[in-house]
């Protein structure tokens, strides 16, 4: 335990006067009255707890306190970080809070509480993106993930306390991916620094011992580096274009990365040094690049221009690297000391530094929005221009909540949904065996609507099946229409069975089996292209028992079965009212085929495959979608338009052997393309009219027996 914690048990008055002292000396203006509250009450209410450090708790929010003092933020930010571990610790209630501190303040904290309750799942990097997008999603306000932030880098700095090494690894892994790249967007290089390195000490310790024993050696070698080179440059540049001139060795994680991303070895790391040069006006940045460029070799591809061209969260800044004097790399930095502010603070250095605050700019601060709004419009910007589209769509996350699965797999969905509409998610099989469900551990229905942050655990029962009245609490189009999906060929397996068990009946009645002869003389004489569509049809009570009885008495030579269609021109079922129907030039059903209709507003309903791909864009309307069935009582003389393509080889005869057998098949060409012709294949596409899918697989199955055929589908 440190003696300064102990100190800080026996006197909480000495402390409050440093935290007050912090306060004057970075010019925040702070309701002090509430402060020594907030103070107060955390110190009291912490007062039996330890940190695994064995220091008292309390040292803990004090300490963020003062990052967030040293950060500039505003009052209300410190007085929660004083406050952001009552509410999970169980100390303080939120009523609490508000009573005594107020609604901003409770707020805040219960944005912070929040957040702490949320762990980095255990998944790949490509995750930890999404995962740092449903963080944002939940910070209603910027300086939640602020103070969070704060939170995180002293937890980081106390990390070697804990105890448990998988623990101490997975908070490490979380800061890396999570938590460094969202300071680095809010602005807040250092901190991100600082998080990265404490964090890479912990995830990767063998890189970073070596690559900091590596730095030790360049830095052996070249004792003086720094200061000699800080020399060198003011010898070469006119003192009066220039402010400031720094140098620093660059961290072990920097190196790191760019070890990895340009594959090079560790002893071939020699630019380890890193130099700003602060100028008063923006030309005078680009006369002290001429300068150095004229005095020392650079290097082509390391030359970028960040004033005239800023990165889209605002950063300026000329980078080069030149051989220096010693004939040693060396990184160059050139930006006026706005630029540099900027970069360090972020956003938040526009309000910080005193000169370029006027008036008008303290009430927008007091106000406490602009400000945030313009950190925000930081975060929504990213160097990558996709990531730029995505964090622009930032909005759009307000309307999903985002949950987990065991795994840790996050699902995104949109508010309102259900568990159901989780199952279905995450996948249809999941989705249709669904029993009950477990959020966050307890047992919950599957109605129950799901909160950002919840882990859903879903509970199946292969046996089960989906039923209709899910269809009225699940909100996803996905969700919909499985389950109608499901419904409908449920349905229909119920009917052919029952259709079966009829028929076997009404045999039965008459001393008959349903032998193969006696199906194929009902099945043609109904004109019904496949037992399942006939026993279905008989389950539906479409097909009455006095007609069968009546067929198998007078034979199939009765014509009177089968009527033809007159009133639509599609022999289309599920259509009550007299809108029109179209089959999709997409997929071309035929008849026999499963189908589904989708309806376009003002054009009427178009027929699909079900398995047609462009059903995927409907998922979400599951208004639009019709069950459809074909109408095998109605076919009639029924010709309908379907597209085969075929790759032939280049030989003589090939294609007259595929027309022919097209002829034999007794179908018609409407019109046939030659798309691509090699020296050994062409492909050839062809619009046929046939009857029904039956006619047309015999077809196909005709041509597969060529052998000048290499390839055959429909399209
Ligand atoms: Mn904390």
């Amino acid at each position: 335990m440190l003696k300064s914690s102990l100190d800080f048990a026996k006197k909480p008055e000495k402390y409050f006067v440093k935290l007050n002292k912090n306060i004057h000396l970075n010019n925040i203006n702070c309701d002090i009255g509430l402060l020594k509250k907030a103070y107060y009450f955390s110190f009291d209410r912490h007062l039996n707890q330890v940190r695994e450090s064995g220091e008292p708790f309390a040292s803990h929010p004090y300490a963020v306190a003062n990052i967030l003092i040293n950060l500039k933020l505003d009052y209300q930010s410190i007085i929660t970080a004083l406050l952001h571990d009552t509410i999970e610790d169980g100390v303080a209630t939120n009523d609490e809070i508000k009573k005594y501190f107020g609604l901003e303040i409770n707020e805040l904290v219960e944005g912070v509480t929040k957040l702490s309750k949320i762990q980095l799942p255990n998944t790949e990097l490509r995750e930890a993106s999404n995962f740092s997008k449903f963080i944002l999603a939940i910070c209603k306000d910027i300086r939640i993930l602020i103070i969070k932030l704060a939170d995180r880098l002293h937890n980081m700095r106390t990390l070697n306390f804990i105890k448990e090494e998988s623990r101490k690894y997975k908070i490490a892994k979380e800061t890396l991916e999570v938590y460094a790249p969202l300071a680095g967007r809010v602005g807040f290089q250092i901190m991100r620094e600082e998080l990265e390195e404490l964090a890479f000490k912990v995830t990767n310790k063998q890189a970073f011992q070596s690559i900091n024993k590596r730095i030790l050696f360049l830095r052996k070698q070249n004792s003086d580096f720094i200061s000699r080179n800080i020399l060198n440059l003011k010898n070469i540049i006119n003192p009066k274009y220039v402010k400031e001139i720094t140098g620093r060795e660059k961290k072990a994680y920097s190196t790191w990365k760019k070890m990895l991303k340009k594959s090079i070895a560790l002893e071939k790391v020699s630019d380890i040094y890193a130099f700003r040069i602060i100028t008063h006006t923006k030309s005078d940045c680009y006369k002290v690049l001429g300068i150095i460029h004229t005095k020392w070799p650079m290097i082509p591809d390391r030359f970028k221009d960040f004033i005239s061209t800023p990165k889209p969260n605002g950063y300026q800044s000329i980078h080069t690297t030149v051989i220096g004097k010693d004939g040693i790399k060396m990184e160059l930095q050139i930006k006026t000391k706005k630029m540099h502010q900027l970069a360090e603070y972020g956003v938040a250095s526009h309000w910080i530094y005193k000169d370029e605050i006027n008036e008008k700019k303290v009430k927008e601060i007091n106000k406490g929005t602009k400000w945030f709004q313009d950190v925000l419009d930081i975060i929504k910007s990213a160097d990558d221009p996709k990531e730029l589209i995505e964090y622009s769509r930032m909005n759009m996350y307000t309307d999903n909540v985002f949950c987990f699965t065991p795994k840790g797999d996050v699902i995104s969905l949109p508010k309102g949904a259900t568990a159901l509409d989780f199952a279905y998610a995450v996948h249809t099989n999941i989705g249709n065996n669904t029993i009950g469900s477990k959020i966050n551990g307890k047992l919950a229905p599957l109605d129950h609507s799901i909160k950002n942050g919840d882990q859903i655990e879903i509970i199946r029962s292969n046996g089960k099946h989906p039923q209709k009245s899910w269809l009225n609490f699940c909100k996803t189009g996905k969700a919909k229409s499985q389950i109608k999906r499901f419904l409908r060929d449920y349905e229909e397996i119920e009917f052919e069975k029952l259709g079966k068990e009829i028929l076997t009946k009404i045999l039965l009645d008459i001393n008959k089996k349903a032998t193969k002869k006696t199906l194929k003389i009902l099945i043609d004489g109904f004109n019904y292209d496949s037992y399942r569509s006939f026993y279905i049809a008989i389950g539906k009570a479409q097909i009455s028992s006095d007609s069968i009885l009546e067929l198998l008495q007078y034979g199939n030579k009765q014509k009177n079965f089968a009527i033809k269609s007159k009133k639509r021109n599609l022999p289309i079922l599920g259509v009550t009212n007299k809108m029109p129907i179209k089959l999709a030039e997409c997929c071309t059903p035929l008849l026999g085929e499963n189908i589904v209709g989708i309806l376009v507003e003002g054009k009427g309903i178009y027929v699909h495959l079900l398995s047609c791909s462009t059903l995927e864009r409907f998922s979400d309307y599951p208004e639009l979608w019709y069950e459809l069935t074909w109408d095998n009582k109605n076919i009639g003389n029924l010709s309908q338009l379907s597209k085969i393509s075929i790759i032939l080889q280049n030989k003589v005869g090939a294609l007259h052997k595929v027309t022919s057998c097209i002829k034999k098949a007794n179908i018609n060409i409407v019109d046939l393309n030659i798309s691509k012709r090699s020296q050994d294949f062409f492909n050839i596409d062809i619009n046929l009219k046939v009857n029904d899918l039956k006619h047309l697989d015999q077809l196909m199955l005709s041509l597969k027996l060529e052998e000048t055929i290499y390839k055959i589908k429909r399209c």
